[in-house]
């Protein structure tokens, strides 16, 4: 099989990593296509099956769970569970392209330690817990209860980035954006 590289961007939620994954995918010389991960959640907004996620019942992802068919999963939140389906990558490794993933931080680490040699692992660090908050709030997609619960799990969140091989503080989104650009065209040069 071919193998390409693997360019995980993990960081708590509300942090821009969903910004600087979409602006790397346009970049046509990287030649990267998105992971689709499953998930059990509900769709936000415009959602659509098969382009943000592969939605499925908490029944259905557990079937996946015991044929052994993901790479790595995560009950990201209570219920909610998250996963990366092996056949994703493997069907954007036989196109020819790398993949990247917009992951949360346990599953970003677990990929980096299944594959060490093909993986760019980076963290994207918000500001502060405090923008964090405000940039949930002005996303209006989600109940106050929810908020909460993203806001809790990102202080356990910003204790990992550490372990990750480049940390991207996304103060300014123009200097993350080029940065993460170069950072990216660097790792697939080598
Ligand atoms: P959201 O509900 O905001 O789309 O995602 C919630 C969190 O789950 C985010 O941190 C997102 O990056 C993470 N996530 C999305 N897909 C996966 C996945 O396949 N595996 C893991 N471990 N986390 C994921």
């Amino acid at each position: 099989m071919i193998e390409g590289k693997l360019i995980v961007f993990s960081a708590p939620s509300g942090s821009g990593k969903t910004t600087i994954v979409k602006h790397l995918l346009n970049q046509e010389d990287l030649n990267l296509e998105f992971s689709i991960s499953a998930t059990s959640r509900a769709p936000r907004g415009d959602e659509q099956h098969g382009k943000e996620y592969y939605f499925m019942s908490a029944e259905e992802f557990k079937k996946h769970i015991k044929n052994d068919d993901f790479l790595e999963w995560e009950e990201v939140y209570r219920d909610n569970f998250y996963g990366t389906l092996k056949k994703e990558v493997y069907r954007i490794w036989e196109s020819g392209k790398h993949v990247v993933f917009d992951i949360d931080v346990v599953g970003g680490l677990d990929i980096k330690k299944l594959y060490p040699e093909r993986t760019l692992a980076v963290f994207v660090k918000p500001p502060s817990i405090e923008e964090l908050k405000i940039r949930l709030k002005k996303r209006k997609t989600e109940s106050e209860d929810r908020i909460n619960m993203r806001i809790a799990k990102a202080s356990i969140e910003l204790a990992t980035a550490p372990q990750f091989d480049y940390i991207i503080e996304n103060n300014n989104l123009k200097e993350a954006l080029d940065e993460s650009y170069r950072l990216v065209k660097n790792y697939l040069n080598n």
